[in-house]
């Protein structure tokens, strides 16, 4: 029997996944399986660069499996695996726990706890290639920071490592040598002297949380503190930071509050309000850790003059921490979105003219339209299309109000982030916001997110001239099947300048200009396309 066991388990392993990028296609095991909470107990050690400890996991199955499956990168020695208290045989292969099923129960919580330890990856490039960074402040503290959106969190506790399975809440215990401090989500519950001088501190979120944004941070820091009243509800601002920096403390906190301000008057309150809006100070830029935002731009400002990293991160903690995608082929409602709404912080901070030239040169100027923003379903975390998830996302929003109007926008971005959702946990889907938007406006709008979210090119308009007398005809229309959208124009007419708003579809529209008059198409640049000139 145990051998016959063995051998299923190693057939099972090499058909799981063996890389390390969060995401992709769930195993029958884990679709399976639904995780309630984390109770992670590890003791981080840096003097050795090795972490150890405990995690207990409440699951649920709704299907008999044979094996419960966990994630957990390989490299780590896995101890010991029980489930509701009964050590059970397991193999530990490629970054898979496999674990004998003892026939346990449908729909009830169970609670499987793996002991483990090890040497974490090191990030090579943090935080998009993730891991552990083992750095010193200047008082030659230990400074540890972990990312691992990327790469995924089973690459430092044991979880089901998937977009779509957020926990209800969350326990971390960090054990770390005195006198550094673990900071993490949520509130602060204990600190605990262990011996030989050591101490055991205690975190706990109530919030629902994505496994990549559970996180520590371990460093000598100092804590700055303030209370913001957002919709005149307290909400308590931490930034843990290290004494060199600590003198620029006070005021990134109250830029911070600025920023939640602004983000609260257009997506609806704060998520986390009864726990905290947390800066911690780390050795990589940045990364939207739920309460416990990283932040390592060294107070860098943007050249309107406002932090760039802290607006972003902040944004995450409505677009991706509170309302996230199940599939990271859905990542632009992340980060597009986020990355939007400084747009509309420019714009409403600095003026239309000043938002006009952050749309221009910091999102068109950044697309490369390779590859769609939304690629097939069961994507990764390390998304296809670089940097276009970013920008060709936000210009997608950019490119809807233009079509839809600003005021539905924003109603609809609203709406989008706090309406009831098919998905547990506030999860949402590209396909969740497209009906959305088509309901709000009556319209199908399909051919406007089928072009600009699932190809890689831009829509092609098709331009023919001819010349008659002292007139110039110009034929233009869309290329591509389907595809309308309304185009501005201007030109001087015989008696003046002329504005327009063309209808355009896949039949040439005709627009008469007098010859040596210019036509500018889409001078007001809200639109992504391209221009083939037939003649
Ligand atoms: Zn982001």
């Amino acid at each position: 029997m145990k051998k016959a066991l063995a051998l299923q388990l190693i057939v099972v392993a090499s058909l799981v996944r063996a890389s390390t990028e969060s995401g992709g296609i769930l195993s029958d095991n884990q679709k399976a399986m639904d995780v309630s909470y984390y109770k992670i107990d590890i003791k981080v050690d840096p003097y050795r660069k090795i972490i150890s400890g405990v995690v207990e996991i409440t699951f649920s199955l709704f299907q008999k499996t044979d094996q419960i499956e966990i994630d957990l990168k390989k490299g780590y020695v896995v101890s010991g695996a029980s489930i509701n208290g009964m050590s059970l045989s397991f193999e530990h292969q490629e970054n898979k726990i496999l674990i004998e099923n003892p026939d346990i129960g449908l729909f009830s919580d169970h609670v499987v706890e793996i002991k483990y330890s090890g040497k974490p990856p090191e990030a090579s490039n943090p935080p998009w290639d993730g891991g552990f960074t083992w750095e010193t402040s200047d008082d030659g503290s230990h400074w540890v920071g972990v990312s691992c959106q990327a790469n995924g969190a089973h690459i430092w506790y044991p979880c089901k490592e998937h977009p779509s399975d957020k926990v209800r809440g969350a326990d971390i215990f960090i054990t770390v040598p005195d006198p550094l401090m673990a900071v993490s989500n949520g509130l602060l519950q204990s600190v605990e002297s262990q011996k030989n001088k050591w101490s055991k501190w205690h975190w706990k979120t109530k919030y629902p949380i994505s496994t990549y944004n559970i996180n520590v941070t371990i460093g000598n820091f100092s804590t700055i503190e303030k209370t913001s009243y957002l919709f005149d509800k307290p909400l308590l601002l931490s930034y843990y930071v290290l004494p060199e920096a600590e003198s620029e403390g006070l005021a990134l906190l109250n830029e911070a509050e600025e920023h939640l301000e602004f983000y609260s008057s257009y997506f609806g309150e704060y998520p986390w309000i009864d726990e905290k809006f947390g800066l911690v100070h780390t050795p990589y830029s940045g990364m939207e850790h739920q309460t416990i935002n990283a932040y390592g731009n060294n107070y860098k400002k943007t050249k309107l003059g406002y932090d760039f990293i802290l607006f972003h991160e902040a944004g995450h903690e409505w677009w991706g921490n509170y309302l996230s995608v199940a599939d990271w082929s859905d990542m632009w409602i992340h980060e597009g979105f986020d990355t939007y709404a400084e747009a509309i912080y420019v714009e409403d901070k600095y003026g239309p003219e000043s938002a006009q030239s952050f749309i221009d040169t910091r999102f068109r100027g950044s697309i490369k339209n390779k590859f769609p923003i939304v690629p097939a379903a069961h994507g990764t975390a390390k998304h296809s299309s670089g940097n276009d998830v970013y920008y060709k996302g936000a210009f997608v929003l950019h490119m809807l109000r233009y079509l839809i109007g600003y005021e539905v926008l924003k109603e609809s971005l609203k709406e989008f982030l706090h309406m009831p959702k098919d998905l547990p946990h506030n999860q949402t889907s590209t396909k969740e916001f497209v009906s959305l938007i088509n309901e709000n406006t009556g319209k199908d709008l399909n051919w406007f997110f089928n072009h600009y979210l699932y190809k890689a090119d831009l829509p092609i308009l098709k331009m023919n001239q001819k010349k008659y007398k002292n007139k110039v005809y110009i034929d233009i229309w869309w290329d591509n099947d389907g595809f309308k959208m309304p185009l501005d124009i201007v030109y001087s007419a015989f008696d003046g300048p002329r504005e327009k708003r063309l209808d355009l579809n896949n039949s040439p529209k005709r627009i008469v200009i007098p010859e040596g008059s210019t036509l500018s198409l889409d001078p007001d640049k809200n639109i992504l396309f391209e221009v083939l000139e037939l003649n």
